[in-house]
């Protein structure tokens, strides 16, 4: 007997006695796998934490909530799991939207009452065409949830303290995890972020003390902010601050963020940094060509040349992670090669953890530029804007960009060079670095050749045949191929999403969300008075960024709420708010 005919006896028992029975709701963070070996990765760091987050909008006694993270466990193939939710509720990035899909197909098939909820940055790049397969595609952040939670069952469903629920992690996970900020004050021109168009947002800290103190002692702390800087130079400074007066009790052991390049230039960042427990940062380099990088409108990244951050940051005591991006559509194979040998021969500096293809990331401005320039490939798949297949027509032939990314995937040509600088950094840096941390800049070694040695320790991979590397002819994963019969209205779920037609043109699907052009579709205008549920007058939503249209008559925005005379309120915090038209 499934954990679902157990379930559904204990719920009609409940009712008899009156209770009320628990909802039942599964978060899944949905994975396809860049790699194409779908091991479980139970030791790569960082692991999102959206499914965390977004369980907390549940009701702790109301809701009994299950996550499933694809990413760190693998392809959820257990059928009674997925027979088993009310509620069932997807999160992934974008290539993660077809796998989507298929959660859906299987769920709706085993339990056709299944209330399907998906976000996250595959549903905010398709707004409109998420819609067909959905019951609720949201477009906001994780508070969402909670209005979702009150239109499907009633508020009273919703958790409105939304305290992370760290307890459904697994029991094992390398480093705590938290988050101080959202979104990135910067606007890079290949970024996902960028094309989200989220403003930068701090959490208070008193926020980030009660992480702290709800973490266990003696871990390492990962923040998981996009840009751990950010806009605000002294709210960087409290945070330091708060961190070293916990750092000094001994509550944790070290932490590490992600940091943007303007942070490099005042040597105290650093040093408060490290007096604070840091132990590595990360920072995206992109590329060592000055041409590149305004080309990809990453500017704080002139600022200070590339190598002199890494040796600053290295020589006042913190690790330099960083990661490559190469445009073949943009430069020749041999000027990428040359970017490996720049960092393989550069004296001290740190190996990347990974390099990968820039991706033209849907409602970035690279994209939009890739569309207008016809640079896209025909038959494009959602699923291979994932780094390591050709997406773009390159300068060299595709043959060529292949076996480089084959190269990119596994070092296979460069391996004696890399044991090589990984020695020649371990000597470099034993005066500045602790033996921990030089272990780290080990890391990198298997990131670059063998990432399953590190991330999935003991398995073997399995490499995929037929690989060509370019996504006009990449064959489909075998996720695409049904655990079991569906029925025939999700069929079609399981056909990979086309970002292009056979003559490189924006298909059908994206041209609900996007011009011809590449440009996002305009959204729709919002009607200009709408009374809001329990207010009696009517009320005006300024500056709406976004709304989805729940039925007929009601929708959901993100703005400010502004009474009848002017007044805004809630002191002017953007909120959610479900709004009738009047
Ligand atoms: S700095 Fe990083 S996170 Fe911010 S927009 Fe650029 S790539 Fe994105």
């Amino acid at each position: 007997m499934g954990p679902s005919s157990g379930n559904n006896k204990n719920r009609f028992l409940a009712s008899l006695l009156g209770h009320r029975p628990q909802k039942r709701v599964l978060i899944i963070n949905v994975f396809m796998d860049d790699r194409r070996v779908y091991l479980p990765n139970s030791f790569k760091v960082p692991q999102t934490m959206a499914p965390v987050y977004l369980a907390g909008a549940f009701s702790r006694t109301g809701c009994r909530v299950r996550i499933y993270n694809e990413h760190r466990s693998g392809p959820l193939k257990d059928k009674s799991l997925l027979a088993w939710p009310d509620m069932l509720v997807l999160t992934g990035v974008i290539t993660g939207f077809d796998r989507m899909l298929h959660m859906v197909a299987y769920a709706k098939t085993l339990n056709p009452k299944v209330i399907t909820v998906a976000g996250g940055p595959a549903i905010r790049a398709l707004p409109e065409y998420s819609r067909e397969f959905f019951d609720y595609a949201c477009q906001g952040d994780v508070e969402q949830m909670q209005e979702v939670i009150a239109d499907a069952w009633g508020r009273e469903w919703a958790d409105p303290e939304m305290t992370p629920r760290y307890d459904l992690l697994p029991r094992f996970h390398p480093v705590d995890y938290l988050e101080t900020s959202r979104n990135c004050n910067f606007r890079c021109g290949f970024c996902s972020l960028t094309a989200e168009r989220n403003e930068y947002q701090k959490y208070s800290l008193k926020n980030m003390e009660k992480q702290l103190r709800a973490m266990k002692p003696g871990r390492h702390l990962c923040f998981i902010d996009n840009n751990f800087y950010g806009d605000d130079r002294e709210f960087f400074l409290a945070r330091v601050d708060l961190l070293q007066s916990f750092y000094k009790r001994g509550h944790f052991k070290s932490w590490s963020a992600l940091v943007t390049h303007d942070f490099f230039l005042d040597f105290e960042n650093l040093d408060r940094a490290r007096e604070s427990g840091c132990e590595s940062l990360f920072s995206g380099v992109e590329s060592f060509d000055r041409a590149e990088l305004e080309s990809y409108q990453k500017r704080q990244n002139l600022l200070l040349p590339q190598m002199a951050a890494i040796h600053r940051c290295l020589q006042s005591g913190i690790v330099f992670h960083y990661g490559l991006m190469f445009d073949p559509s943009r430069r020749s194979v041999r000027e990428l090669r040359s970017e490996i040998d720049l960092f393989l021969s550069a004296p001290g500096i740190t190996l990347p953890s990974f390099i990968s293809l820039t991706i033209p990331f849907l409602g970035t401005p690279y994209f939009e530029e890739c569309v207008r320039e016809n640079r896209l490939l025909p038959r494009l798949k959602l699923r291979d804007l994932d780094g390591f297949t050709q997406t773009m027509k390159p300068v060299d032939p595709p043959e060529a960009v292949a076996s480089l990314v084959r190269d990119l995937l596994s070092f296979r040509r460069y391996r004696r060079k890399v044991l090589r600088k990984a020695w020649e950094v371990w000597k470099t840096h034993r005066g500045n670095l602790s033996v921990f941390q030089r272990l780290q800049t080990l890391v990198n070694v298997f990131n670059l050749c063998a990432p399953h040695w590190i991330n999935s320790p003991g398995r073997f991979p399995r490499m995929p045949a037929g690989r060509t590397y370019i996504s006009t002819t990449e064959p489909l994963d075998p996720v695409y191929r049904p655990l079991f019969p569906v029925h025939s209205r999700y069929r079609d779920y399981f056909k990979p999403t086309l970002v292009t037609d056979d003559g490189g043109r924006l298909t059908e699907a994206l041209l609900n969300d996007y011009q011809p052009d590449g440009s996002r579709l305009k959204e729709k205008d919002p009607p200009p008075l709408l009374s809001a549920i329990g207010f009696l007058a009517p009320h005006r939503v300024e500056t709406p960024t976004r709304h989805t249209e729940k039925d007929q008559k009601s929708f959901v925005f993100i703005g400010r709420l502004l009474t009848p005379s002017g007044k805004n309120m809630k002191r002017g915090k953007r909120r959610i708010l479900t709004l009738r038209i009047s």
